[in-house]
């Protein structure tokens, strides 16, 4: 190989050198001399040409020295690699601007924030958004600029394997959706997306059912007294209505469940930031639902095996009307005894509730907790079902940082239990 030739040809340049100064030496009887300034001149050119390299490396723009033998292959060597190097370093940079482009140009907020969360950079967006001005905002703190005690709390704890929605405060805020990736060493990308619009529209849908189902109650108890007073009548005078009224009291009262529980179920929804949160003993929660449930389910048997003082933080009348949906449920959908427990679960707590009913079939389980999503529509009718019980414990679930957890078998029973976050346990 022609490396390798070089390589020996210098190495024979060397020794060549060598005994040309013993050689020369020997001639004035001081050949170890002549094998010194051999050596020497051979060091004075090495030395030459690394100097004429290491200025070259200072400015390797410009020109390479000129080198031969295997100086010049290693300074061929260095050239390649520097070349390859800024080669590599542009298709970089292209890159970077291309992806700083696209972010710049995007609608949502893009931030990019260090491992010691200042801003390194932010796009136009941002300050539309978010209020962060880039370059002028460079290397300030990102929770300076973004002040919502609800952004800070999510951005600090570390886990954003959730999107984080933070909703308007006043009239004039926006709705925003922030979801972050972290990169590099440490380094975190902030998008922010107005969600303004879908709010107001959601907001809208919200106030809607709630007015109509709010409008819904007067004309109801005004049928309902109708009805009652009819069937007050003395017996024979109102015989051929007696069907009729009969079947009016059960759709008036239907559709009272109905509106209670739309009302109930956009109550919740709206009152997220206002939400009434206390230490709650759920064992006498379930004690004190239990003994409410007793009159109206008088030749049942709820069998409770509830732990004492295990508290959780939670808002009273949400939690109470999740539990009692989930007993409810299991009284409905079963003819025998339900079973109805509450017990520690490492640092949760679980709340769960069997029974020996009909049970549900694999492929409905995922879809049970949508509004009016009922297996079987006549028989939740024939039960005083509205279809709405198991979205309203989803809903509590959801602001209570409970998972609800549904296991079924057809023909055998279900178990459907929540298991929530322990704010005290008692000390063992
Ligand atoms: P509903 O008012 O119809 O009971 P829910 O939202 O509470 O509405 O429940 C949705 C559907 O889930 C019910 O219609 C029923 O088909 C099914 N379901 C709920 N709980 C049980 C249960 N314990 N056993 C069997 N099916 C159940």
């Amino acid at each position: 190989m022609a490396r390798d030739k070089m390589w020996r040809r210098e190495i024979r340049l060397v020794l060549l050198l060598v005994a040309v100064g013993v050689g020369l030496g020997g001639f004035f009887g001081q050949p170890a001399w002549g094998a010194c300034v051999a050596l020497l001149a051979v060091m004075a050119r090495w030395s030459l040409q690394l100097y004429s390299i290491y200025v070259w490396m200072e400015e390797p723009t410009a020109e390479p020295p000129e080198a031969g033998g295997v100086w010049g292959l290693i300074l061929d060597n260095i050239y390649q690699l520097q070349r390859r190097n800024r080669e590599a370093q542009l298709r970089l940079e292209t890159a970077l601007d291309y992806l700083q482009d696209s972010l710049a140009a995007m609608r949502d907020a893009a931030v990019i924030v260090d491992a010691r969360e200042n801003i390194a950079w932010a796009n136009d967006s941002s300050e539309f958004l978010l209020g962060i001005k880039f370059p002028e905002d460079q290397g300030r703190p990102l929770v300076n600029l973004i002040r919502s005690p609800i952004f800070q709390s999510y951005f600090e704890t570390g886990d954003f394997s959730n999107p984080l929605r933070l909703l308007p405060v006043t009239e004039g805020d926006r709705c925003l959706h922030f979801e972050i990736a972290r990169f590099g060493a440490g380094d975190r990308l902030i998008f922010a997306r107005d969600t303004t619009e879908n709010y107001r529209l959601e907001q809208m849908r919200r106030d809607f059912v709630a007015n109509v189902s709010h409008e819904l109650r007067t004309p109801l108890t005004v049928i309902k007294g109708y009805v009652e007073t009819l069937q007050a009548f003395p017996e024979g005078q109102t015989t051929v209505l007696e069907q009729p009224l009969k079947q009016i009291g059960q759709q008036t009262l239907r559709m009272e469940n109905l509106v209670r529980d739309l009302l109930w179920l956009s109550r919740i929804e709206t009152v997220e930031t206002l939400r009434k949160t206390e230490p709650l003993d759920v064992a006498v929660l379930v004690t004190e639902i239990v003994s409410q449930l007793k009159p109206a389910y008088a030749e049942r048997e709820i069998q409770t095996e509830l732990a004492s003082g295990i508290e959780v933080l939670g808002d009273r009348s949400e939690l109470h009307s999740a539990l009692s949906n989930l007993i409810v449920n299991a009284l409905k959908y079963s003819d025998q005894d339900v079973r109805v427990t509450w017990s520690a679960d490492d640092d949760r707590a679980r709340f769960s509730v069997s029974d020996k009913g009909i049970g549900i079939a694999k492929q409905h389980i995922a879809r049970l907790t949508e509004r009016f999503y009922r297996v079987d529509k006549s028989r939740s009718d024939d039960r005083g079902g509205t279809g709405l019980g198991l979205a309203i414990v989803k809903h509590v679930a959801a602001s209570h940082q409970a998972e609800l957890l549904i296991e079924s078998e057809l023909g055998v029973g279900s178990c459907f239990s929540l298991s929530l976050p322990v704010a005290s346990a008692p000390q063992s």
